[in-house]
């Protein structure tokens, strides 16, 4: 869970990455940074947003005409500034500064040996191996070292990279996280997300591809493929369209905006309720609840108000807080479901415990009867690829029957979408019958497109990186 944003060819390049993470805060608010120049490269970080990290004098100290911005989320333990992102290096070969997005499997494994042959690393994040992997590299050009230590690394990354008066782009080769390139003037932009490239007035191209590592420099763009994504099936995210990316965004092609409202429409078809009205969990329900209302020929309203002053409640890493963080976020609109029968849309249920605070609101606002439906299908598995789902502990469904969740988000009925029905309106179903081709989901069905690290057993990689 972290934003990505890299330019090249402007003269203010440092304020463009600057705005361009304001478009990316969605994808996370633990800290943020830019790292911009021409040969000598200089670094700003700092723990918050983006507007609380950045400011006139400390842009201002930021020129050159490329630059590179990250906005990151991450777990409680390894929250400190030290492993706040963009990191910037000195090594043999000049300056390196890198950005990332997604998770490595095999990081502490690489990480273990690197450490056995002398290697002392800075921070707790998986990303720093890649750089001392580039190191070890006997080459002089930054793009060939990159090459060759992304060879030795498996798992999730869309990266992003200033080298040599380079702007360096790459997507793993499943492409599980999204990674855009765009033109600006003269200059290139690359981001995690088109709603950056709106932002700064930019014009997306195209994606880049799975497996793909883009250079931008004074040449232009060049493009290159990894050698080991020859044999690797696409494994786009589908969490990113199902709730992670922003809906005025286009992620691996495709609107977020009409993928979340066809996802709604198939709810109502596969989960249907008699009810008087459909109301969204705002904000990332809205666009499903609208697709569910129009196909049930239900109203639409807004039952729920959100307050945009408060964060998301994943960012408390405390159950005990989150009941507050609900209560602080939402609030029901009596008007709209005082005797009504309801049908509440939200795009996921993770834990259960925002849902089942909601439902106790709308019936203490006076709705008559609450229908949940969730336009995903049941979270039965943690994430390892760069989204924080919770240990499977805490996932309501991986240990629940249908009923017994019902119960307990004390709701009168509660539907999921179907995983065919949600790959069906990706487009993602095979001539073969294949279902969810060219996606990850994992989380949804616990098949795993990259074995995890050593030991197999997923649990033990997650303890891990949130003891870091
Ligand atoms: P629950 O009812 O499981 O406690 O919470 C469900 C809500 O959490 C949904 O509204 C969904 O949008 C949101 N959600 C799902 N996954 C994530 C995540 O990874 N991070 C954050 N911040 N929210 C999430
Ligand atoms: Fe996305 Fe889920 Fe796969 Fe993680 S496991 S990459 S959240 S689809
Ligand atoms: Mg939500």
């Amino acid at each position: 869970m972290c934003g990505v944003f890299g330019i090249h060819g402007h003269d203010e390049a440092a304020k463009i990455a600057y705005l361009g993470l304001h478009a990316l805060q969605h994808r996370g608010q633990e800290s943020a940074g830019v790292v911009a120049g021409d040969r000598t490269l200089r670094r700003h970080v700092g723990m918050g947003l983006v507007a609380d990290v950045f400011d006139e004098k400390t842009l201002g100290r930021l020129p050159g005409a490329a630059a590179i911005g990250h906005t990151r989320y991450s777990t409680a333990g390894s929250s400190e500034v030290r492993n706040a992102q963009p990191f910037l290096f000195e090594y043999s070969g000049g300056s390196v500064a890198i950005a990332h997005n997604g998770n490595l499997v095999n990081a502490e494994d690489l990480r273990n040996r690197l450490e056995a042959s002398g290697s002392i690393f800075q921070t707790s994040s998986d990303t720093e191996v890649i750089v001392h992997l580039m190191a070890k590299v006997p080459e002089f050009d930054p793009v060939n070292r990159l090459i060759a230590a992304l060879r030795q690394v498996q798992g999730a990354y869309s990266l992003v990279l200033l080298a040599d008066d380079k702007l360096i782009g790459v997507r793993d080769p499943h492409g599980f996280r999204p990674l855009v390139i765009g033109r600006l003037k003269d200059g290139y932009v690359l981001s995690s997300e088109t709603s950056a490239f709106d932002l700064i007035e930019a014009e997306y191209i195209r994606d880049v591809e799975p497996g793909e590592l883009v250079v931008a420099d004074n040449a232009g763009l060049r493009s290159f493929k990894l050698a080991t994504s020859e044999a690797a099936p696409s494994r786009f995210c589908i969490f990113e369209h199902v709730y992670f990316a922003r809906p005025d965004s286009l992620v691996n092609g495709k609107s977020v905006y009409r993928a979340r409202e066809r996802m709604g429409t198939r709810l109502a078809e596969e989960q249907p309720a008699i009810a008087d009205v459909v109301i969204p969990v705002p904000d990332s329900g809205v666009p499903s609840a609208i697709g569910y209302a129009k196909r049930a020929g239900i109203p639409f309203e807004m039952g729920l108000i959100r307050s945009h002053y408060v964060g998301r409640t994943f960012i408390e890493p405390q159950d005990s807080i989150r009941h507050f963080g609900v209560r602080l976020k939402l609030s029901p609109v009596r008007s709209v479901v005082d005797g009504k029968r309801v049908v509440v849309v939200d795009d996921s249920l993770v834990r259960g415990t925002t849902s089942r605070k909601i439902v106790k609101m709308l019936r203490a606002a006076g709705a008559r009867e609450v229908h949940l439906r969730i336009s995903a299908p049941p979270t039965t598995n943690p994430c390892f690829y760069g989204i924080d789902t919770p240990n499977r502990s805490e996932l309501v469904a991986a240990s629940h029957t249908l009923d017994e969740i019902a119960r307990y988000v004390t709701c009168d009925s509660l539907g999921y979408l179907s995983h065919e029905g949600m790959m069906s309106t990706m487009g993602a179903i095979g001539e073969d019958g294949e279902v969810g081709v060219g996606y990850c989901s994992a989380c949804f069905t616990g098949v795993y497109p990259v074995q995890l690290g050593k030991g197999g057993d997923g649990e033990l990689v997650r303890l891990r990186r949130n003891k870091v």
